[in-house]
């Protein structure tokens, strides 16, 4: 059967939902007296943290919420940016504090993560709101696994009962959203490094969600008649250069119902949802 897949665009649900926050933002304003303050700590010149943390303050902006990026050099100290966090902590017009990952080797993520208020983790990465994913209780969601699910409910898509394959186990994507898919009722496989025979479990997935880091990874031996394709990866083609996903896009589009493509699918959704866990945070502060 040749099917065409239709591309959900992540790039328009992501604009449709801060059309809907940014007037939630203004009536916000006009009830607690300020906006929503979200503050990004970016360490060293990466091109590609600066580009994330540039995409992260133009969304801001566009919904109006105050964004404070701190900038530090490679250079600083473990315990002098969990100075800063501390402080970031107890500032009472601070609603979320970001740094932005990956961090210098002499700095170490966890102490970092652990060191941000839950009440401010606007990523999602502290263990307590880890623990309450895991829980089902209530906490902040980390932003690309919620943003995957809210891509697959605004194209309608059902999960529960359907059959999903998630490849890729990491903290950040794999295992978080496959919590949520299971929270669905979906049945979860997690596919990883080590899977044999990968392709005869990704084959059977209704749902097949991609977060390998690995360009043009999934072709469509790997793909079931009509499913679901979800691509996470941004990678570099490294034939092209250019911005590509982990799904070969062009050759998997005609077997899959529905797909989202690289660049203007989860990421821009990723975004999003980093948006609304900062006005989360500040209903929260406000409202205490
Ligand atoms: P990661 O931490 O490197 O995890 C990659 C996962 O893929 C690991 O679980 C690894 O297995 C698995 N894997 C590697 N090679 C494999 C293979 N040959 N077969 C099956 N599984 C394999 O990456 P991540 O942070 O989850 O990110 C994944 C991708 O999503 C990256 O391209 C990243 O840039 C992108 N990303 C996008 C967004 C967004 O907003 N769009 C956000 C976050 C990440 P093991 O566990 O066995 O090593």
């Amino acid at each position: 059967m040749i099917l065409v897949g239709i591309i959900i665009s992540g790039k328009d649900i992501a604009k449709e939902k801060k059309e809907v926050l940014k007037n939630k933002v203004s009536e916000y304003i006009n009830k607690y007296g300020r906006a929503p303050h979200l503050t990004v700590i970016l360490i060293g010149e990466d091109p590609g943290s600066v580009s994330y943390v540039k995409g992260k303050s133009k969304g801001c902006l566009e919904v109006g919420i105050k964004n404070t990026t701190l900038t530090y050099p490679t250079t600083i100290k473990e315990e002098e940016l969990l100075n800063i966090i501390r402080e970031l902590n107890n500032d009472n017009e601070v609603d979320g504090i970001l740094v932005q990952l990956p961090l210098p080797s002499h700095i170490n993520s966890s102490h970092v993560i652990n060191t941000i208020s839950p009440n401010k983790d606007v990523d999602g990465f502290h263990p307590k709101n880890v623990a309450s994913l895991y829980l089902k209780e209530s906490g902040i969601l980390p932003c690309t696994p919620k943003g995957i699910i809210e891509v697959l409910e605004s194209a309608s898509i059902e999960i529960e009962g359907k059959r999903a394959c998630v490849i890729g186990r990491s903290n950040i994507v794999g295992l978080p959203v496959s919590k949520l898919l299971l929270d669905k009722n979906a049945t979860v496989t997690i596919a990883h490094s080590k899977t044999k025979n990968l392709k005869e479990i990704t084959s059977t997935a209704d749902i097949l969600i991609a977060a390998v880091g690995k360009p043009l990874f999934v072709k469509e031996d790997m793909v079931k008649d009509g499913a679901v394709v979800i691509d996470v990866g941004v990678n570099r083609n490294p034939e092209t250069g250019k911005l590509c996903g982990d799904v070969d896009f062009e050759n998997v589009k005609d077997k899959a119902s529905y797909i989202t493509k690289v660049p203007g699918g989860i990421g821009p959704m990723t975004i999003t949802c980093l948006l609304e866990n900062t006005v989360e945070c500040y209903l929260k502060h406000m409202e205490e």
